[in-house]
């Protein structure tokens, strides 16, 4: 894996460099030197080392003879050649003394060299390479030779050479002049105004005097800090001897101090990114096999911190335009991780970051002025930290960040290292969408009424059949992969699939009618659409099939039906008429063209309007616009037969949608026969009222006429009787005035029954029921005196009824049989009680009773139970029971509780005026 660098934007990329670049890389990066020469002794090559430390320039040498360069170049250029020529006369004899050249910075370096001639196989010279290897160190403190050089020429020595005394301080007894690179002057500490451990970083002066303490050997070589005179750390190389006095202790060191700060923060960062690449190398293999993205995340935020050594770090989610959420964290307090909210415009580092879509770095918070440091950072303690997009500019989920608590400098590479982090992430996310949606199609495949299928158009079979089709076939999966459409064996009956891909390929999608059979032999109609779809650079065919067994079965019955609507139409005794929205006729059944007097084609085209009768012919548009407008309309219109007679018909007719169109359907029925009717009926009803008018008059009439002619008659025999000495026929004459009495009384019955039948109103007022006992009473009281028949009446004060007078009537009737029908010297009970809103009123005899037989007829007029002697003419009951229905209510009869006889009671209103009667 490698980080690849594309104008500023890294992106993580899973394929190998090419070899030759490797190459180059190596080449450029080696610390050796290389210089290679052709056949001809012409300089071809030379690494970065070469470059570095003589500064030379391609351009001055490449293409130039080895020897013309010496002459040619200028002084240190030329000089250096002038080694490499000696190298070369000398590569025969073993001569590894590293030749001494000021380096392009001004150093002193030492460098062996190593000529390898290059052969063809015929021997002839095929051009040569030199090896140069900086050989400064070794060669410094291997001999004496800095004593040599420092008094030569110190300014290029490329380290400090001191002789220190072995005292607790390590006094500086001599000192080269270019201990000023670490700011200081020789004076200062020659002179004793600064010992040597003044200088060394105090952190590594411990270990420094540990070693130096317990040193026995002749020379050691150490790596520590130093501090500059400005306080800054720099890391050095100590190479000392020991110098001894006569009897071998140690009185002195001498040695060389190099800077090697730089080096030392390259082997940093050299280690730092190689922890970084093994971090996202890990990463890498966590996203590809962890489904679970919190987990990812998590471990995310985790290894950033680690690796770039922060105390935390962090994944603010982008929720809303205008905030990021604190979603995942590491070494943050649990208070914030998942609710600690941040502006997503550029006012906080989160905002600032997605907006500007760079890496942002943030030295120090207390000198930050782009964005507000959130309150959880402070709290915290972050001093400073860095930050990336997660994704693209334009929608990122979110920004990774890594802080710590203290002032750090963020490298390039470490600030590729997040956005690598960061790419992972975002790959990942974007690769769970995918696969989350690729999941969700393949659910709703299977989840299809359709039976959806690809066929892998190169090997002829089938690359995905949905479920469906596996549980409605009843094959496994394997089994349908391995069929393939040109198979006569396949499940889908054979098709004609060269002149289907040819009209797929033609029109898009292609459909075909075809069978599916399944496993056991058993098969049914589908539907299926074929298109191709193109994937990758392959093509596919999609086959979509529907079940059509329930189609067709609609289509057969809907042709039934249509069959069946057919005949009930022509079969109709009703006049059916399909008419446009003009009321031109369009069709019609036979019942009407045979009423009408026509063939049935003869009425298609012409207007409704012309076979209706000239009497109704105005109201046809009307009658049109109140169908349209209101909806369904019955009608009673005449229309004009072939004959020019007129039909009287009743017609309902509505707007319905036929054929996909509106049209007007009239049901018409022949009313000739109903009018006849209604005219008898209308007839028959003026008759009767006026028979019931004749029928009132008669009564009243009659009764009027009888009544008088009964008085005259008892007028007579009373006088008769007075003047009338003979007893027998004074009893003739008593028997004559009983039986005026008698007819007396029928004649009223007659009459007062007559008036209710033909009364078709009420007229209710408020009566005291007891007035009403009473009067019926005065009316029966020489008849009960007679036959010592007692008559008590039980009801509370007053007892107001809202009823007709003639309630009197049932009253009077109901006591005079009560009387009629009791044993001499008996008592009959009338009680009158509220009953909800009514009275309930009833009159109880100890007479004979009336038997279950005769308690259904009693009632009907003209009707008595039984001829026992006693006189009667059976409508008392009638004329009571047809009172009482005129007020709504029913006349019963039971046994007398109270023992032998019968109770006769009804119903009548409780009037509200009370206030009369009290
Ligand atoms: P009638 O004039 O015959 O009494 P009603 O219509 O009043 O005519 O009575 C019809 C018949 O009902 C009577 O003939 C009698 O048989 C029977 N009936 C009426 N009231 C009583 C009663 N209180 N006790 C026994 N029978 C009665």
């Amino acid at each position: 894996m490698a980080v690849d660098q594309d104008e500023g934007n890294c992106k993580y990329c899973i394929f190998p460099e090419t070899s030759a670049s490797v190459h180059h890389n190596v080449l450029s990066r080696l610390d050796i030197g290389l210089i290679s020469l052709d056949k001809d002794d012409r300089l071809i090559h030379f690494n970065e080392m070469v470059r570095n430390v003589t500064g030379i320039e391609e351009t001055e040498v490449i293409g130039k003879e080895l020897n013309d360069l010496v002459a040619t170049c200028g002084h240190s250029a030329s000089s250096f050649f002038r080694h490499l020529l000696r190298t070369r006369q000398c590569s025969t004899q073993i001569n590894n003394v590293p030749f001494k050249i000021v380096a392009h910075d001004g150093s002193l370096k030492y460098l062996s060299c190593e000529y390898i001639p290059c052969h063809n196989e015929g021997s002839t010279s095929n051009g040569a390479l030199f090896l140069l290897k900086d050989e400064t160190i070794s060669t410094i403190c291997s001999n004496n030779c800095i004593f040599d050089d420092q008094k030569t020429n110190a300014s290029h020595l490329p380290f400090v050479s001191f002789l220190w005394k072995c005292d607790d301080v390590w006094s500086v007894e001599y000192v080269s002049d270019n201990i000023v690179q670490f700011g200081y002057a020789p004076e200062e500490l020659v002179s004793g105004g600064l010992d040597y451990a003044d200088i060394v970083h105090p952190d590594h002066l411990e270990a420094l005097m540990d070693m130096v303490d317990g040193f026995n050997g002749n020379y050691f070589s150490h790596e520590y800090m130093l501090l500059t005179s400005e306080g800054e750390p720099r890391w050095v190389l100590e190479r000392s001897y020991a110098v001894r006095d006569d009897v071998g202790n140690i009185t002195h060191f001498h040695g060389a101090v190099l800077d090697i700060h730089e080096r030392k923060s390259s082997e940093k960062e050299l280690a730092s990114m190689n922890l970084q690449e093994k971090a996202l190398s890990k990463l890498g293999g966590h996203a590809l096999s962890c489904n679970d993205i919190d987990a990812l995340m998590n471990y995310a935020v985790k290894l950033v911190a680690e690796t770039l050594g922060m105390k935390f770090g962090m994944i603010m989610e982008k929720i809303s335009d205008d905030r990021f959420l604190l979603r995942y964290g590491y070494g943050l307090s649990e208070w914030c991780v998942g609710s600690a909210i941040v502006d997503g415009n550029s006012s906080s580092q989160a905002g600032f970051t997605a907006v500007s879509g760079k890496p942002v770095i943030l030295e120090d918070i207390e000198k930050e002025t782009r964005f507000k440091v959130p309150h959880f950072l402070h709290k915290h303690g972050v001093v400073s930290g860095a930050s990336v997009v997660i994704g693209t500019n334009n929608e990122p989920f979110g920004v990774l960040c890594a802080h710590t608590d203290e002032k750090v400098h963020f490298s390039d590479h470490d600030i590729n290292f997040l956005q690598s982090v960061s790419n992972i992430l975002a790959e990942s996310i974007g690769l769970r969408e995918t696969i989350g949606s690729l999941e969700l199609y393949k659910k709703l495949m299977n989840q299809s009424n359709d039976y959806i299928m690809v066929l892998d158009t190169i090997t002829k079979k089938f690359s995905y059949v949905s479920d469906r089709v596996i549980q409605d076939l009843g094959y496994s999966e394997s089994e349908l992969m391995s069929q393939s459409v040109f198979d006569p064996e396949c499940f889908m009956k054979t098709l004609d699939m060269f002149e289907i891909i040819r009209k797929a390929a033609d029109e898009g999608t292609f459909l075909v009618g075809s069978e599916f059979v399944r496993k056991n032999g058993s098969s049914f109609p589908v539907e299926i659409s074929f298109s191709f779809v193109e994937n990758e650079g392959k093509i596919y065919m999609v086959l979509i099939g529907r079940d059509m067994t329930e189609k067709k079965k609609a289509h057969q019955i809907l042709s039934e039906s249509e069959t069946k609507l057919s005949a009930i139409f022509d079969n109709a005794s009703d006049l059916i008429c399909l008419s446009d929205m003009d009321g031109i006729i369009l069709q019609v059944n036979r019942a009407m063209a045979e009423t009408m007097g026509y063939q049935s084609n003869e009425l298609i085209g012409v207007a409704m309007v012309d076979v209706t009768s000239p009497e109704f012919r105005a109201d046809v548009p009307k009658i049109m616009a109140e169908i349209i407008e209101k909806g369904p309309v019955t009608v009673e219109v005449d229309l004009l037969n072939n004959n020019g007679d007129t039909l009287p018909m009743e017609i309902k007719a509505q707007v319905i949608a036929y054929n996909g169109k509106q049209r007007i359907l009239s049901i018409g029925r022949d009313i000739t026969e109903r009018r006849v009717l209604e005219n008898a009926i209308r007839e028959h009803a003026d008759q009767l009222e006026y028979s019931n008018g004749i029928k009132d008059m008669f009564a009243d009439v009659t009764s009027h006429d009888l009544i008088g002619s009964v008085s005259l008659i008892e007028g007579f025999v009373d006088y008769l009787s007075s003047i009338e000495e003979n007893s027998e026929k004074k009893h003739i004459l008593g028997n004559i005035h009983d039986s005026a009495e008698k007819l007396r009384r029928t004649i009223h019955s007659a009459s007062v029954f007559a008036r209710m039948n033909s009364s078709r109103e009420m007229e209710l007022q408020t009566i005291d029921l007891r007035f009403v006992f009473r009067s019926s009473l005065d009316r029966l009281f020489d008849r009960a005196v007679r036959r010592n028949i007692g008559v008590v009446l039980n009801s509370p004060e007053p007892c107001p009824a809202y009823m007709n007078p003639i309630i009197e009537e049932v009253f009077f009737n109901l006591m005079s049989n009560a009387i009629k029908y009791s044993p001499d010297g008996s008592e009959v009970v009338v009680d009158i009680f509220p009953d909800g809103d009514r009275w309930k009123v009833s009159v109880s005899d100890h007479g004979p009773g009336i038997s279950d037989k005769d308690r259904s007829r009693i009632f009907e007029r003209f009707s008595r139970a039984d001829d026992s002697g006693i006189s009667g003419k059976g409508l008392g009951l009638a004329i009571s029971r047809m009172a009482l229905k005129c007020h709504g209510e029913e006349l019963h009869v039971e046994d007398n509780a109270g023992g032998k006889g019968s109770t006769f009671w009804f119903n009548v209103r409780v009037s509200d005026e009370f206030d009369n009667f009290q």
